[in-house]
């Protein structure tokens, strides 16, 4: 069972967050196919966003959403975390695979390339979305998500990001992470402290060959007495919200002609899902009645209402072609 745990250190002046994900990034790895690379990619932004969500959240049901925006070969990497436990990701290209750096380690950082790491809070069910970005400092993750800490957020703190295969296997051993944050009125000695324990302790994916997660933590914050809040671990898993009625509206994108063409080439359409890749059949009678919800000017062809959708656009507005929107009430 992949699980987080929280806990506090040098009497709250430290806070730890640390997550097991091994069998989350083992199911994304065959759910997507994804390569080495890609693997470690995900495993250690997905780590990453379900660590953010307990440093940045407060309400059960708000969500973060991590995305690196790069121009690397894997595209962007997207994250959805919530403290509900439940985690989902993809990237773009899955299936690329880069030579290995000089030092013999997968180039996570070629894959991600140059570009943004944002993140957006959205607060639900209806309130609004809160963005934030930073410039991708390595694309190796945990450095861009503790640059991203620092000078977004004014939070302090050490990010420890691993992701580790089985040798001569596709198959991952451990994934895992751990965020130390140091909270605003932290004693500077432990922070001192801290600094040369996570100096002196290497590589956590090393460490996670001989010691529980649990151990590392202690180790990490040797000196400075941890004090583990979750006895019970929160358990974290892979949930898509993806459904028959999400696959339809995503079809409903589609202008009435270009709707027609699948009813008349396939009889249907194909919709997968780019987080969890189920593949869902929408039957022609499904497309068929996506246009008796929908109202679209009739010059151009613009949306201007669909059923169950917020307002798109306001009666007596005008279309972008001109023509003024006339809307039944
Ligand atoms: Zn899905
Ligand atoms: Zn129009």
């Amino acid at each position: 069972m992949s699980y987080l745990l929280r806990g506090m250190a040098a009497n709250g002046g430290i806070r730890v967050v640390a997550a097991d994900t091994t069998r989350i990034v083992e199911e994304i790895r065959l759910m997507h196919d994804a390569s080495a690379t890609a693997t470690a990619a995900l495993g250690r932004s997905l780590t990453a966003g379900i660590l953010l969500s307990h440093i940045l959240l407060k309400n059960h049901q708000d969500r973060i959403s991590l995305r690196f925006l790069g121009d690397g070969p894997i595209g962007n990497v997207v994250v959805d975390a919530g403290l509900d436990g439940n985690i989902r990701a993809y990237a773009n290209n899955p299936s690329i695979e880069l030579p290995l750096r000089e030092d013999g380690k997968l180039d996570v950082g070629s894959a991600i390339g140059k570009g943004e790491l944002e993140i957006i809070r959205s607060h639900a069910p209806k309130g609004d979305e809160y963005r934030s970005s930073v410039s991708i400092v390595s694309g190796e993750v945990a450095e861009d998500v503790a640059q991203f800490l620092a000078q977004s957020e004014q939070i302090a703190s050490a990010v420890l990001l691993g992701v580790r295969f089985k040798a001569n296997s596709t198959e991952i051993m451990t994934s895992a992470g751990i965020i130390l944050q140091a909270m605003p009125d932290a004693d500077s000695a432990a922070l001192d402290l801290l600094e040369a324990n996570v100096k002196a302790f290497g590589q956590l994916s090393n460490k996670l060959k001989t010691q529980s997660l649990l151990e590392v933590i202690n180790e990490l914050c040797w000196g400075l007495e941890f004090e583990l809040f979750t006895k019970d671990a929160l358990p974290l898993q892979f949930k898509c919200r993806c459904s028959d009625e999400k696959a339809l509206d995503a079809i409903a994108y589609f202008s009435p002609s270009e709707r027609q063409e699948l009813i008349d080439q396939d009889n249907g359409a194909e919709v997968v899902c780019h987080w969890c890749n189920t593949k869902r059949w929408i039957t022609a009678e499904q497309i068929e009645s996506i246009s008796k919800n929908e109202i679209r000017c009739p010059d151009c062809d613009a949306l201007w209402y669909r059923e169950g959708q917020n307002t798109m656009i306001q009666a007596n507005e005008r279309c972008a072609c001109g023509r003024k929107v006339i809307l039944p009430n």
